[in-house]
C-alpha cells in the first residue's frame, strides 16, 4: 500500500520488480499500457512519461499530440498474471498536457472533477458494481462451456476453476471479493466486489476485466463482457450500487424518513431517473447494449424505482436494522462495456443535480412493469430507456447536464466516436435482414 513516490521506489527495490506498466484508458475505457524500466521511474514521477496522444481514441488532434503520463503512486500494485519471479507492477496514470495542466480528455480526470465537486459539499461517493460475463470457447467460435444456470454448482457449473483462479488473482492485487456464482445464462458468471470509493472502484473495474480475460486465456477459453452475446438468454449487466457518505456517515440513511431514505437520497434517485436517458450512452455504450435492455431478461427497460421490484431501473435494497452504512441504491441499467470513469461521473453528476435542484421523487412502482399495459404506464408517467444506440446518442447530444459533467472536449469526442459507430452499424446488412427479406422481396 504505497502512499507516495518514495514508497513505490522502495517497493520496486524490495520486490525486485522487472518492469513497470503505466496504465490509463481511452475515452471508451479500453486499457492502454506501456512499460518502463525501474531505472526510469524516479524521472517519471518528476516529469512524467511522454507519448503520442493522437494515436489514442478521443485524445487529441495530430497538431497537438504530445501528452504526458504521470503515475499515481497510490495505485502501485504487482500484476497477478505475470511471473512471480522478477514481478511486473502497474500504476494508473493521470494524463497531462506538456505544460502540466490536466488533460480534459482523460476519463480519470473527468471522474475526479465530479468527485471534487461532491467533496466540496462534503460528500464521498461509494460504488459497488456487479460485473457479469460469459466464458466461451473462443471469440471466433463462441460456444458455451456449460449449460448451468443461476447458482448452479458443479458439474453444471464448469467455470468454477476459472472463477477460483480469478478470485485468487484479484485478491493478490488487493481487490476485496465478496462472493461469486454461476449466473442465469449458460456459461455466464458473476464475481462481486466489496464497495469502494468511486475512483478506486473505477480503477478496480478496469483491473477486474483484465484479470478475468487473462485468467480465461490461461485456461484456454475466452471471457467476454459483451452485453448480449446469446439470443434468447439473459445478457450481462453491471448493476451499480451507490451511496454518498458525509462526515463519516451514510448520507442516504435517515431513520425518520419514509423507507429510511434521506432527503438527499430521494433527490439523488430522482436525479438518476430524470437524466437516465441522457447518460444512457455512457452506461450502455455499444449497439449490442440495447439488445440487453428488452423485456424478459431481468434487465431494465422502464424508468422507475422500487423497493424490491427487479424490473425497475433503480432498486433500493431493503434496509436491515443496524446496517445503516449499507443503505444504498442499485442502478440496474449499466453494462460492463461502459467506461467506468465516465459512467460513475455521469451517475454522480445526475444524482448531485437532483440534490442541488431538490428534485421530487415519484412513488415507487412495486408491480411488475413488464405486465402493465401502455395505458397504465402512461397514466403513471413511466417512461422507457432509449431503445437503440441512436436514440441514446441523441439524448446525450442534447444534454446540457452531460456537457457540464464531462466537459466540452469529452462530450464532443465521445459523441463523435459513437456517431461513427452507429453509422457503421446502420449501413451494415445483417444476416437477419437477408433471411427475412431476400426470399420474399
Ligand atoms: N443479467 C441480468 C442483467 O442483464 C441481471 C441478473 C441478475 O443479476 N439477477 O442485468
Ligand atoms: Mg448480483
Ligand atoms: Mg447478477
Ligand atoms: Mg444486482
Amino acid at each position: 500500500n504505497c502512499k507516495n513516490a518514495d514508497d513505490v521506489l522502495k517497493a520496486v527495490n524490495d520486490y525486485n520488480v522487472s518492469f513497470l506498466q503505466f496504465w490509463f484508458v481511452d475515452i471508451m475505457g479500453n486499457l492502454k499500457s506501456f512499460q518502463i524500466l525501474p531505472s526510469e521511474l524516479e524521472g517519471a514521477f518528476e516529469e512524467g512519461m511522454g507519448f503520442d496522444g493522437s494515436s489514442i481514441l478521443g485524445f487529441t488532434r495530430i497538431e497537438e499530440s504530445d501528452m504526458v503520463a504521470f503515475p499515481d503512486p497510490t495505485t502501485f500494485q504487482l500484476v497477478a498474471w505475470r511471473p512471480t519471479e522478477r514481478p511486473v507492477a502497474r500504476m494508473f496514470c493521470s494524463i497531462r498536457y506538456p505544460d502540466g495542466t490536466p488533460f480534459v480528455g482523460d476519463p480519470r480526470y473527468v471522474l475526479k472533477r465530479v468527485l471534487d465537486k461532491a467533496a466540496a459539499k462534503g460528500y464521498t461517493m461509494y460504488v459497488g458494481p456487479e460485473l457479469e460475463f460469459f466464458l466461451f470457447t473462443s471469440p471466433s467460435d463462441p460456444r458455451v462451456l456449460d449449460l448451468g444456470g443461476y447458482f448452479d454448482a458443479p458439474p453444471l457449473d464448469l467455470g468454477n476453476d476459472i472463477r477460483r483462479d480469478i478470485i485468487f488473482s484479484l485478491t493478490r492485487m488487493g481487490i476485496h471479493v465478496e462472493y461469486s456464482h454461476h449466473e442465469v445464462a449458460p456459461s455466464q458468471h458473476e464475481i462481486d466486489l466489496r464497495y469502494q470509493e468511486a475512483l478506486k472502484m473505477a480503477d478496480t473495474a478496469i483491473t477486474y476485466k483484465v484479470v478475468i480475460k487473462e485468467t480465461a486465456r490461461k485456461h484456454g477459453c475466452y471471457a467476454t463482457f459483451m452485453p448480449k452475446p446469446l439470443f434468447g438468454e439473459n445478457g450481462s449487466g453491471m448493476h451499480t450500487h451507490q451511496s454518498l457518505f458525509k462526515n463519516g456517515r451514510n448520507a442516504f440513511f435517515d431513520a425518520g424518513e419514509k423507507f429510511n431514505l434521506s432527503k438527499d437520497c430521494r433527490a439523488y434517485i430522482a436525479g438518476l431517473l430524470k437524466h437516465a436517458k441522457e447518460f444512457c450512452v455512457l452506461t450502455n455504450p455499444i449497439v449490442n447494449s440495447y439488445k440487453r435492455l428488452v423485456p424478459g431478461y431481468e434487465a431494465p427497460v422502464y424508468i422507475a424505482w422500487a423497493n424490491r421490484n427487479r424490473s425497475a431501473l433503480i432498486r433500493v435494497p431493503m434496509y436491515k436494522p443496524g446496517k445503516e452504512a449499507a443503505t444504498r441504491i442499485e442502478l440496474r441499467s449499466p453494462d460492463p462495456t461502459c467506461n467506468p470513469y465516465l459512467a460513475f461521473a455521469a451517475m454522480l453528476g445526475a444524482g448531485l443535480k437532483g440534490m442541488e435542484e431538490g428534485y421530487e421523487l415519484s412513488t415507487p412502482v412495486e408491480e411488475n412493469i413488464f405486465k402493465m399495459t401502455e395505458r397504465e404506464m402512461f397514466d403513471r408517467g413511466i417512461d422507457s430507456l432509449p431503445g437503440s444506440l441512436q436514440e441514446a446518442i441523441s439524448h446525450f447530444e442534447n444534454s446540457e447536464l452531460m456537457k457540464e459533467v464531462l466537459g466540452e472536449h469529452m462530450h464532443a469526442a465521445y459523441l463523435e466516436a459513437k456517431k461513427a459507430e452507429w453509422d457503421e452499424y446502420r449501413t451494415h446488412i445483417s444476416e437477419w435482414e437477408l433471411k427475412r427479406y431476400l426470399p420474399t422481396t
